[in-house]
């Protein structure tokens, strides 16, 4: 059944076709699908950035992330039952010439995998976009959906697995076949950027990895996870990126303090002052 979507009030279904007027739908019913690991590696190496948002908002390589994600959208938690569901991958979002990147995990199976933005739709990205509009990074303090308005500034979204997993939980396989997704998508905006947020362990992981891959100098040891923590990357060309820790804005840490609002206004407002 088709439902209306919150702001634009057009009737979609769960999850959404490709093309079929989703605010900020990269795809269309022409973009070629990925339907293994070796697709993805595939159709990733030669993307230009539009081509790969299209190409990973159609991507079907993981069968248990896509069984997922559809059954999510179709099944629809009560309190979103009237809405439609995105329910497709969740690409890179925000300025195609970034000074400063945020890499997360996954999208929220009630969160961005509904509303199709990444950290857009629950309590992570509420966090996440009120500490960014404080530090002048976004140009609202919330992000509810695909098509209310807001921008950010300087600033792109990525995350590691584009597809929301069950408990948030992706396997190493699932990572790995995804990660080519992010090795391209940093490789074509690396040029500009200045400063990487990492949130949480897994984005700290995934953007190590990702940059040593792509022939940046990265510290060893590997650099240690924590609040704050930061290591400068040196890419190929000489320029320094700096990479900086925040706690991941998860409900468990923000409710039990772990993570304070001035916590991660600290790490994002470093990240600001780098990017002017
Ligand atoms: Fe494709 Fe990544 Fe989703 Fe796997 S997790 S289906 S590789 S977009």
């Amino acid at each position: 059944m088709d439902h209306a979507h919150p702001v634009t009030g057009q009737e979609f279904a769960s999850p959404v076709p490709p093309g079929t007027g989703w605010p900020g739908d990269p795809a269309d019913a022409s973009t070629p699908v990925a339907h293994d690991a070796d697709d993805v590696v595939r159709l990733a190496a030669t993307a230009d950035l539009p081509s790969l948002e299209a190409a990973v908002s159609v991507c079907r390589a993981c069968d248990r992330l896509v069984r997922w994600r559809e059954d999510v959208a179709r099944d629809k938690r009560a309190s979103f039952a009237t809405e439609p569901y995105w329910g497709r991958p969740i690409g890179g979002w925000g300025d195609p010439h970034p000074r400063v990147l945020v890499v997360g995990l996954a999208p929220a199976a009630n969160g961005g995998n509904r509303t199709g933005r990444i950290f857009t739709g629950d309590r992570s990205g509420d966090w996440l976009f009120a500490s960014l509009h404080r530090v002048g990074l976004a140009t609202q303090p919330t992000s509810v959906h695909a098509g209310d308005g807001q921008r950010l500034l300087h600033t792109r979204m990525v995350a590691a697995v584009r597809c929301a997993p069950p408990d948030n939980r992706p396997t190493i396989d699932e990572r790995d076949a995804c990660a080519p997704w992010l090795r391209r998508e940093v490789a074509l905006v690396e040029g500009s950027l200045r400063a990487v947020v990492c949130l949480g362990q897994y984005g700290w992981d995934a953007a190590l990895r990702t940059f040593r891959a792509l022939g940046y100098d990265v510290p060893r040891p590997k650099p240690r996870f924590t609040h704050a923590a930061e290591a400068s990357l040196r890419a190929p060309d000489g320029r320094e990126v700096l990479l900086l820790a925040s706690f991941h804005p998860s409900q468990q840490n923000t409710f039990t303090g772990r993570l304070t609002a001035p916590m991660l206004d600290a790490v994002l407002g470093r990240a600001a002052s780098l990017a002017r």
